[in-house]
């Protein structure tokens, strides 16, 4: 009988233990954590919604357009959902957004748990994997030898969560290398004094740049926060930027109102400035953005404000870090494994979800590479 491990119980994990188990009813799948609560990341998903697929799953929202443009001609959004469907897993469709029925993350990891156990999925809560190794019969774990390993163990981000980076000594034993991690999907800090700001949320166009080169581009809701900014649109914009291998002068530049242009935008300012002098920009912003912008302004003509509104501009200082930080960036090289997900330097041996240098913007973009990984093992192992 084949016994397969599984190595960390998030997303990436259950995924895979679930479909071993339900495509060969005869493997004996087990699944290690070392956390006592099992996908302990994934009730935090989606604000506890859990943003689970995206209904575009477009190429260009991951890191590595190539490898996703190629794999996502087998995979799309319809197909994810009636996997899901056959485990009985129902959804909720919010534009792109797509969540689980029941609009709960709690509830979805309880039925995939409960789902999974059915099945004869054997999970070890609070059981800790520190070290594999290979014998003639296979690998042994914890005493146990299995035929095949599947290595879930997560990276770096959000520590707390469970996945703080410490099966890399393990995967740095057997001889791996892994693109340097850093935090992804993360708030940014500013040079700028936004103290004044704090708690301000506001629609806007984000660009981000390096070297004056611009890198990203979208819409979205800017939260702005004592040193810095965050938002679903700073997330992305921050995996954008770090993503790059060096970063020279990066910048933020924020235009206020997209919908209008600049030339329109005068006009506006100079009619609301007509009846108010003083404090027609208050007509438009919060109060405090409005100040912040009027000082940001080389001087106080309209011009000069609506070239502002348009052109916020912020140095950036870094990423608020793992900590902060929904997804890490780099992990093991996807040239490092078969198309199957199976290392090339050890038979036997897959990687799922985090730990791959595979990363994607907010919108669920991560949640679907742990499923799409966790099917290519499956058809394989
Ligand atoms: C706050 C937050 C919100 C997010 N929201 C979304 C969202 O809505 N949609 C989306 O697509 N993505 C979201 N993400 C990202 C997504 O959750 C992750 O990309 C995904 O869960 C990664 O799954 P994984 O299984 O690869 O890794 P992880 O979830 O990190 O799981 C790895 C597991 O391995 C365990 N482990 C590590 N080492 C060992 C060991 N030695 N022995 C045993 N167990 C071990 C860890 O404890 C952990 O449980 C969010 C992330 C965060 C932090």
């Amino acid at each position: 009988m084949m016994k397969v491990a599984v190595i960390g119980c998030g997303a990436a994990g259950l995924y895979s233990a679930i479909l071993l188990k339900k495509n060969n009813r005869e493997y004996e799948v087990t699944v290690f954590e070392k956390e006592e609560k099992l996908a302990k990341k994934v009730y935090a998903t989606g604000n506890g919604h859990c943003n689970v697929l995206n209904k575009k799953l477009l190429a260009n929202k991951y890191n590595n357009i190539p490898y996703f443009k190629n794999l996502l001609k087998d995979f799309s959004y319809a197909s994810l959902k009636e996997e899901l469907s056959s485990w009985g897993v129902m959804l909720l469709e919010n534009g792109d957004y797509v969540y689980p029925l029941s609009f709960s993350a709690s509830s979805f990891v309880s039925y995939l748990l409960s789902y999974g156990e059915k099945l004869g999925v054997r999970f070890l809560p609070a059981k800790k994997v520190s070290d594999y190794e290979k014998t003639q019969d296979g690998y042994q774990i914890c005493d146990q030898i299995f035929d095949k390993v599947v290595i879930a163990t997560g990276a770096k981000s959000s520590p707390n969560l469970g996945s703080d980076g410490s099966f890399l000594s393990v995967l740095r034993r057997h001889g791996y290398q892994w693109n340097e991690f850093k935090p992804g999907l993360a708030p940014i800090r500013v040079a700028e004094n936004v103290k004044s700001l704090q708690g301000i949320r506001h629609h806007a166009l984000v660009k981000a740049s390096s070297d004056k080169k611009q890198i990203f581009e979208e819409e979205g809701e800017v939260l702005f926060k004592k040193d810095g900014l965050s938002g679903i649109v700073i997330f992305n914009a921050e995996s954008a930027l770090f993503r790059e291998k060096t970063l020279i002068s990066p910048k933020i530049t924020i235009d206020l109102f997209p919908e209008h242009s600049f030339y329109s935008l005068c006009d506006k300012l100079n009619q609301a400035k007509i009846k108010n002098p003083e404090y027609y920009l208050s007509s438009f912003l919060v109060s405090a953005l409005a100040d912040y912008v009027t000082k940001e302004a080389k001087n106080k003509n309209v011009d000069q404000i609506a070239q502002t509104l348009k052109h916020l501009t912020f140095s950036v200082t870094g990423s608020y870090g793992f900590e902060d930080s929904r997804v890490s960036l780099g992990g093991i090289p996807l040239n490092e494994v078969t198309p199957f997900l199976e290392s090339k330097k050890e038979s036997g041996v897959y990687f799922v979800g985090e730990i791959l240098d595979a990363d994607g913007y907010c919108g669920g973009y991560n949640l679907s590479w742990a499923l799409i990984s966790a099917i290519l093992v499956s058809k394989h192992v």
